[in-house]
């Protein structure tokens, strides 16, 4: 077989046709012409069109290499007089109007953009990394225009930080099937907005029963306001979190009281805290004894953080809020201020905490996604514009269907 032949066949050329294939040093040109008079297609709405207008000057693609060569396609294009869109140029099958590489290029670049960084994959295929952010943006609007819309049920509402907790963006999973559905933007109410607006719409919103999220008093509103019928639960991860911080902010007041002397001793003491009692080994559990005899306020701290977690195994809503009502009291009498601070912040946010029992889910469903998203950030040394971000967390996590090739 032709190598001509070979290549009209792997682009499905009908109306057109490969008249010439020269080698070069560098690459492989194709030249491409018109087929007879074969009826050529219109640009915009790919109906067939009788009459050619004008013969435009000649244009090149990018296409998949052979072997190690980078293949070019290079062709006039015609316009032609559409019947419903007036003089436009022609459609080609091998291409999108817009684009300079191919279509099956372009599908590679966008597979490989899932797996590597933008400038990685710009680099495997010798490209620029202008044209595979644009390739890549060009597929996430393709599959957010195409994708499945199943009904929704269970949601997690995350925030994600940019530029090393400078900016914030939101980003919405459905807990159910482990997807990616939605990114915004900063975490503000308008910000957010639009998810329950122009993503889900009042119909969607309907179906929504649980929303897990943080003690985010944005979040929250925005659920009461548009989705009234779901339960908001707070994730069990982020209240961990704020334990957590409440434990290192007593550590920390203390350390700066503390004399050098004392810090010796007191140093790298932060994991022995937040670690499980029964994680610990037996030098750390020494440590930690030393450590319970030193400082009161600290051990408190310590007391408090384990009885707190006993809440998450209650299956029983009443004996849940009498731990938990048990716990509020003695932290607000520990004369902790974090620990005051935290049990205040429980307090108000009762109704979407108790729940738990009844709905075990969290948004550690996901947090693999949300590693992976990190590591999109960190991979391309942080995205200097949220646009970019928001493009890359598409095409890596909301599973979207990558442009047909004809
Ligand atoms: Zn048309």
């Amino acid at each position: 077989m032709l190598i001509e032949t070979f290549i009209r066949k792997q682009l499905r050329l009908k109306a057109h046709t490969v008249t010439r294939v020269e080698e070069t040093d560098e690459c492989m040109l194709v030249w491409i012409d018109r087929l007879g008079r074969r009826l050529l297609r219109c640009g915009v709405c790919r109906q067939r069109c009788l009459e050619v207008h004008d013969i435009r000057k000649e244009r090149e693609w990018r296409d998949l290499s052979m072997r190690k060569l980078v293949l070019k396609l290079r062709y006039c294009p015609r316009r032609v007089e559409c019947p419903r869109c007036g003089v436009r140029v022609e459609d080609f099958p091998w291409a999108e109007p817009w684009a300079r590489v191919t279509a099956a290029l372009s599908n590679a670049v966008a597979v490989l953009a899932r797996e590597l960084s933008w400038q990685g994959t710009a680099r495997h295929y010798g490209l620029n990394w202008k044209s595979v952010a644009t390739i890549v943006k060009r597929a996430v609007q393709y599959g957010l225009r195409h994708r499945k819309r199943p009904p929704v049920h269970v949601i997690g509402i995350d925030e994600v930080s940019r530029r090393k907790g400078q900016v914030y963006l939101t980003v919405v999973y459905d807990l159910e099937r482990r997807v990616l559905l939605w990114v915004g933007d900063d975490r503000t109410e308008e910000a957010v907005r639009p998810f329950f607006t122009k993503e889900m719409g009042p119909r969607r919103c309907r179906t929504l029963q649980v929303v897990c999220m943080d003690m985010w008093a944005a979040y929250a509103k925005l659920v009461r306001q548009h989705a009234p019928n779901a339960q908001i639960l707070f994730d069990r991860f982020h209240i961990v979190k704020h334990l957590n911080e409440a434990v290192d902010a007593v550590r920390r007041e203390l350390w700066r009281r503390l004399t050098s002397q004392e810090r010796t001793t007191f140093k790298g003491t932060r994991w022995l805290l937040l670690k499980n009692p029964w994680n610990l080994k037996d030098n750390q559990k020494e440590r930690l004894s030393t450590l319970v005899q030193w400082n009161t306020p600290l051990v408190r701290a310590w007391y408090l953080k384990e009885a707190f977690q006993l809440f998450w195994t209650y299956k029983q809503p009443w004996r849940a809020q009498q731990h938990l009502s048990k716990w509020i009291r003695s932290a607000m009498r520990s004369k902790l201020e974090p620990f005051k601070k935290f049990a205040q912040m429980l307090r108000s946010h009762l109704d979407g905490i108790l729940p738990w029992t009844k709905i075990r889910v969290s948004n550690a469903a996901v947090e693999g996604m949300n590693n992976k998203i990190k590591s999109i950030s960190h991979r391309s040394f942080g995205f200097r514009t949220a646009e970019n971000f928001i493009a890359a967390i598409y095409h890596c996590c909301g599973r979207l269907p990558l442009p047909v090739e004809r």
